[in-house]
């Protein structure tokens, strides 16, 4: 057996040079997404004028098992990539487990998280199309930070419509975001049809994703040469996490380290489905592979407490339908601290591979406990993680305590996607002892479902 380093490095040259297309390797494919109009499945006219061509052609694409990094997206990748893989000695030897448990750790980049990932593709293909404007979406301000971060590398333009109450909770987001140059609207704003609808209606409205994601389709169709891009959920997105999934099994091999459990957040399930993306493919292919879990909050449950049904994905209702967990695109969620998990939706590919079986178990865990995991990582470990991360931690504590009582000696890897140094707010309430648990109860979740819409002949 090799000694394992505290950081399973990788060089350069041993990188990934394709992308891991897991729908390629799924027998029973995600149901299509369907045009509102026509409740026909999307084609790729429908979607152009939404996104850039070359991640339309992604987002279509079941057929081709891997997908060539362009030359331009590797470079950029070489800013900050290869990402660490830790072993977490220092965490096993507190909790005195016979378990082995390993981080593959996201948030090393200026932006704090692996949306990067997905950001630099995106602005990237949108630049060789020519196209001058994106416009996005940002919940917590992660992925508003790291567009802004890949479009200023790629000169090119980007307005951002940040939900309201993260715009309040987290001041500094915005500010690193207009420092790359980019300009960003609480929403709901009045800079767009549905944002004045919405404010019209509910002038107090503290907004969601859903409502963000209204606002930056709309303003997407009002500039010519502009499109819209998204950070998570889609096929595409989870196409280009793909990178986190690959370089772990790469590092992870070097070492002769097989893992049995794999452990992720999910708010869109684009980290998720990234990180287990190659183990994942080998499970479809009948191979040898570990258990998969995923953990979303309480406060949003919507794998293990939403419905699998066809559902928008904004509040406006203006994007095609996707058949995916969903809690309702007018479920608002109360204003809690894990905003990057904070969507009433779920990747389509995940949401398939639940509903199958293929992902084992979904777990929500209540904030306070991830907190607490958060907190004891950080004295212990080091890296202060984004509440987002913290669910992964919290749920790989919990099956590292269990081998403890087994005396199993399991490989345990989870994803740390990002630091938390833009969360002080939050963990401000959770040391000030003010934090509270939030579980919607069966009637907040019946509001939600109301919004799903009823679709003769197809659900
Ligand atoms: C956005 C975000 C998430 C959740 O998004 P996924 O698409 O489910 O990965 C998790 N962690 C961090 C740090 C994030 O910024």
């Amino acid at each position: 057996m090799k000694t394992i380093p505290y950081k399973l490095m990788l060089e350069e040259n041993e990188m990934p040079k394709a992308y891991l297309n897991m729908k390629a390797f799924m027998k029973e494919k995600p149901e299509p997404m369907l045009n509102p109009g026509t409740l026909k499945p999307c084609t790729a006219e429908d979607l152009e004028p939404i996104f850039p061509k070359e991640c339309v052609s992604q987002e279509l694409n079941d057929t081709d098992k891997y997908i060539t990094i362009p030359e331009g997206i590797q470079q950029f990748y070489k800013m900050y990539r290869p990402s660490t893989l830790f072993r977490a000695y220092r965490l096993e030897e507190a909790l005195g487990t016979p378990a082995h448990i390993y981080y593959k750790f996201e948030g090393t980049n200026t932006s704090g998280s692996h949306k990067l990932n997905s950001a630099i593709a995106q602005a990237y293909y949108a630049k060789q199309q020519g196209l001058t404007h994106l416009t996005t979406e940002t919940g917590a301000g992660q992925w508003g930070t790291a567009l802004a971060m890949a479009c200023s590398y790629m000169n090119m333009e980007l307005l951002i419509y940040m939900v309201k109450c993260s715009a309040m909770q987290k001041p500094y987001r915005k500010i690193v975001m207009e420092t790359y140059g980019k300009e960003v609207h609480a929403s709901p704003s009045n800079t767009t049809n549905v944002g004045r609808k919405i404010l019209a209606k509910d002038p107090d409205n503290t907004g969601s994703l859903g409502t963000a994601i209204s606002e930056a389709v709309e303003a997407s169709t009002t500039f010519d040469d502009c499109r819209y891009a998204l950070g998570s959920v889609l096929d595409q997105v989870l196409l280009h996490q793909s990178i986190i999934g690959l370089e772990t099994k790469t590092a992870l091999e070097k070492y002769d380290v097989e893992p049995d459990i794999m452990i992720g957040c999910v708010g869109g399930g684009s980290s998720f489905g990234g990180f287990v993306a190659p183990y994942m493919a080998d499970k479809l292919e009948g191979k040898k592979a570990p258990k998969f879990i995923a953990v979303e909050p309480e406060s949003c449950p919507t794998m293990t407490r939403g419905k699998f049904a066809y559902d928008f994905c904004d509040v406006g209702q203006v994007t095609p339908l996707a058949k995916m967990y969903t809690l309702g695109s007018g479920f608002i969620p109360s204003p809690d601290h894990a905003g990057g998990l904070r969507y009433h939706g779920m990747s389509p590919i995940l949401s398939k591979l639940y509903n199958n079986g293929d992902i084992d178990e979904v777990r929500a865990v209540k904030q306070s406990e991830v907190f607490k995991a958060a907190t004891d990582f950080c004295k212990i470990e080091g890296i202060l993680p984004a509440p987002e991360s913290a669910h992964g931690i919290k749920v790989a504590v919990d099956e590292a305590i269990k081998c403890k009582e087994t005396g199993e000696k399991k490989n345990i890897v989870f994803c740390l996607t990002g630091t938390g140094y833009f969360d002080m707010a939050a963990y401000k309430a959770y040391n000030d002892g003010i934090m509270v648990d939030k579980k919607p109860t069966s009637e907040d979740l019946e509001k939600g479902f109301a919004y799903i819409p009823k679709l003769d002949g197809i659900q």
